[in-house]
């Protein structure tokens, strides 16, 4: 059973029984509910692309681990091809949703995982690293989804881990015999709650005197003490309250549904720990999972959304009759242009992975180039939004609902004054579709998912050989030293 359908997965989520709650409820069944819906059938979805023969390679690879085929969500790249399908991956789930692979930053912390606990039990000689084998294994042979929580609420971002509230930062409040007890919450997780499990890895890098805080590990997701408080927005309302999917912008997968996850005394055994205490090595999971995250979530994966705004915007240039305006062929190729620099800078970033630690056999992608790649989808996705919203109009915040071609008065009028070169409900389908990227949530979620701004440029400038630069300009301009 390493590889499960959507209705197995959905099979499976059905016996888990969650705490969660959205707009102030309880959610007993997340079928039932239209928000919550949407995180299992685009996880579901994602089961389901794995099926495919067609996507066999970047869905799926051969485990190592269990010597059988996986889906490549669960799986650390072993090479550089590996790393290049993860971001195919990326790109692709992100065609077919329009919304998050919910299980994408559950594989990212698995990249950093691996990799960090190879070198913890070679240095320290700990364990750490042959008990996230077996985690692993167990994940893999069950095909489970893993969402990934870069832990911390944080509260006053001038405060280290501790010095308010001690639980603005997931920690280990107790450690027993048999496990640790961890508190504390995160905000913006993605689809946790249609996973299986939760890795948790510190979003800090916490220092000497900071050990409680240096900490990560697998929960399971209907485990005691987890609660979760799922985002709730207009969009969220609207889907709830209109009753016809086909009317929303996102029609089967909708928004990005993320949720608060709270850690109220969670007890996690021994076996599913990962790091504990070791504060330099919590600095190091925190950067080598960053280096994964930003190649695929701020790179492909942004790639495939701009891909939706650039069809979506090709098609109204097209019922709008602009497509032989010179004008509008240069704006929509400045989308192209932003689109193919973060997807050009994954694929780099991938074919320019390497080995880290050596021996390990796990491999990790170029930095500077993932980081370029979430530098240039951070600036650039404004200016795509920018662009698609010069063509599409003034419409794409004023138009009236597609139900309106349902009332016999509306209709005709609808019909006459709404119809370009496309009928009227044609312009105003696509219309919606483009609403949902650029008036919607993707803007800022675009630009904060894999972290802000001020971490890229940060890690860009620190691991940039300024001297060398020198000393090539020196050379050549005659200057000595
Ligand atoms: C749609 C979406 C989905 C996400 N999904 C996931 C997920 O599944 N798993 C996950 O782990 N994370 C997820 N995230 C979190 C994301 O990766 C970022 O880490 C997170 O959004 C950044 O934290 P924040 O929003 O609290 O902003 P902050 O980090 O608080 O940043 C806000 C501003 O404050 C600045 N700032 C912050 N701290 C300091 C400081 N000490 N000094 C100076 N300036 C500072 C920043 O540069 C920025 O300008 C998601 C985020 C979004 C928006």
């Amino acid at each position: 059973m390493a590889l499960r359908t959507g209705d197995q997965y959905r099979e499976g989520q059905a016996k888990i029984k969650h705490h969660i709650y959205i707009n102030g409820k309880k959610v007993e069944d997340l079928d039932a509910n239209p928000n919550t819906r949407t995180v299992l059938d685009a996880t579901a979805k994602v089961f389901d692309l794995g099926m495919d023969p067609q996507y066999d390679e970047i869905m799926n690879v051969v485990s190592p681990l269990i010597g059988q085929k996986v889906s490549r969500n669960v799986h650390p790249s072993r090479s550089t091809r590996d790393l290049e399908m993860r971001a195919e991956m990326g790109l692709l789930t992100s065609q077919k949703l329009g919304t998050c692979n919910y299980r994408c930053v559950g594989c990212d912390a698995i990249h950093g995982t691996a990799s960090v606990t190879y070198d913890m039990d070679q240095k320290l000689g700990t364990e750490y690293h042959k008990r996230f084998t077996e985690w692993l294994k167990y994940i893999q042979k069950n095909d489970l989804a893993v969402s990934g929580g870069v832990m911390d609420v944080k509260g006053s971002r001038d405060l280290r881990p501790g010095e308010d509230d001690p639980d603005h930062y997931v920690r280990v409040a107790e450690k027993r015999a048999d496990g640790i007890v961890l508190r504390g919450a995160k905000l913006h997780q993605s689809g946790a709650i249609g996973a299986d499990e939760t890795l948790v890895i510190p979003g800090v890098a916490p220092r000497k005197g900071e050990e409680p805080y240096a900490v990560a590990c697998a929960v399971k997701n209907s485990q005691e003490g987890i609660t979760y408080i799922s985002q709730y927005n207009a969009l969220s309302a609207e889907r709830e309250f209109i009753g016809d999917n086909s009317k929303l912008g996102n029609p089967l997968y909708g928004q990005r549904e993320t949720c608060m996850i709270v850690f109220d005394n969670v007890f996690v055994p021994w076996e599913r720990v990962f790091v504990c205490g070791e504060t330099d090595y919590a600095h190091m999971l925190l950067l080598r999972f960053a280096k994964q995250h930003r190649m695929t979530c701020g790179g492909s994966c942004k790639a495939g959304f701009m891909d939706l705004i650039i069809g979506a915007t090709q098609t109204l240039i097209e019922y709008l009759g602009l497509d032989r305006a010179p004008m509008i062929r240069q704006q929509i190729t400045e989308m192209i242009k932003v689109r193919e620099i973060s997807y050009g800078c994954t694929v780099a970033a991938a074919y320019k992975g390497e080995e880290e630690p050596k021996g390990s056999g796990f491999y990790l992608p170029n930095d500077a180039l993932g980081n370029a790649a979430k530098l240039n989808t951070c600036d650039g996705f404004w200016e795509v939004m920018k662009w698609a919203g010069d063509i599409a109009g003034g419409f794409v915040v004023t138009m009236p609902s597609e139900k309106d071609l349902e009332n016999p008065v509306t209709k005709p009028l609808i019909e006459k004054y709404l119809k370009t070169r496309g009928s009227a409900q044609d312009r105003m389908r696509m219309t919606r579709f483009l609403q949902n990227w650029i008036a919607g949530l993707h803007g800022v979620g675009t630009w904060h998912g894999a972290g802000p701004r001020q971490n890229q440029m940060m890690m860009l400038y620190r691991d940039t050989d300024l001297e060398k630069k020198k000393q090539m300009a020196k050379e050549l301009a005659g200057l000595k030293g």
